[in-house]
């Protein structure tokens, strides 16, 4: 499960906007990356999780670009994840400052409990939800699962968290593809706080 961050701790570059349910979630090769390395490192049966960051489209995919791991300060149990909340803003700093990727969602790992939100979750996302500083509409999450304990091949859910629902929706993986290098006269942002 997911805990809430105090009000004091809270993201920069958050704000979304959600114009349309979101029908799927499609994760980058480097999401999948990240979180699939992520959650072979946490064999020690303690949940580990991390940002989902990316868009939105008004079609209602959630394209996820970057995925962030739980930092070197997360609070790991076996019931219990709680990110590092300082290693959390660098990388969606970061991820802002390449394609203005948002914080869309977060991962987890359920090393005993079943794909599904926990009702601890569902409270966190709806803190999320209900903050109208952040603009979200919804919430994505994907909760990881091992069959075996063994967390080398992890199964994967993805859920859309709205105020009233969590829906269960298709998680697809994008085929890797070569990216034009970036234009190096086009400014990064580099400020973009809340406001
Ligand atoms: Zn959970």
């Amino acid at each position: 499960m997911a805990a809430r961050d105090t009000a004091d701790s809270r993201l920069p570059h958050l704000r979304g906007s959600v114009t349309a349910r979101v029908g799927r979630v499609v994760l980058s090769p480097a999401a999948a990356t990240t979180i699939r390395d992520e959650a072979a490192r946490s064999d020690d049966g303690n949940e580990t999780g991390g940002l989902l960051l990316g868009h939105i489209e008004p079609t209602g995919t959630a394209q996820v670009r970057y995925a962030g791991g739980p930092g070197p300060a997360a609070v790991r149990r076996p019931a219990f994840f709680l990110r590092d909340l300082h290693h959390a803003q660098r990388v969606a700093a970061d991820a802002f400052a390449r394609d203005r990727s948002m914080w869309i969602g977060e991962w987890h790992t359920h090393p005993r409990a079943a794909p599904t939100p926990s009702d601890q979750d569902l409270r966190t996302y709806l803190g999320f939800l209900d903050d109208p500083e952040l603009g979200l509409d919804a919430f994505i999450t994907i909760i990881l699962t091992s069959r075996t304990g063994a967390w080398d091949r992890p199964e994967a859910h993805a859920w859309i968290c709205y105020r009233h629902a969590a829906e269960h929706v298709p998680l697809i993986l994008a085929p890797h593809k070569h990216s034009a290098p970036a234009d190096p006269n086009t400014p990064l942002p580099t400020t973009r706080t809340r406001p």
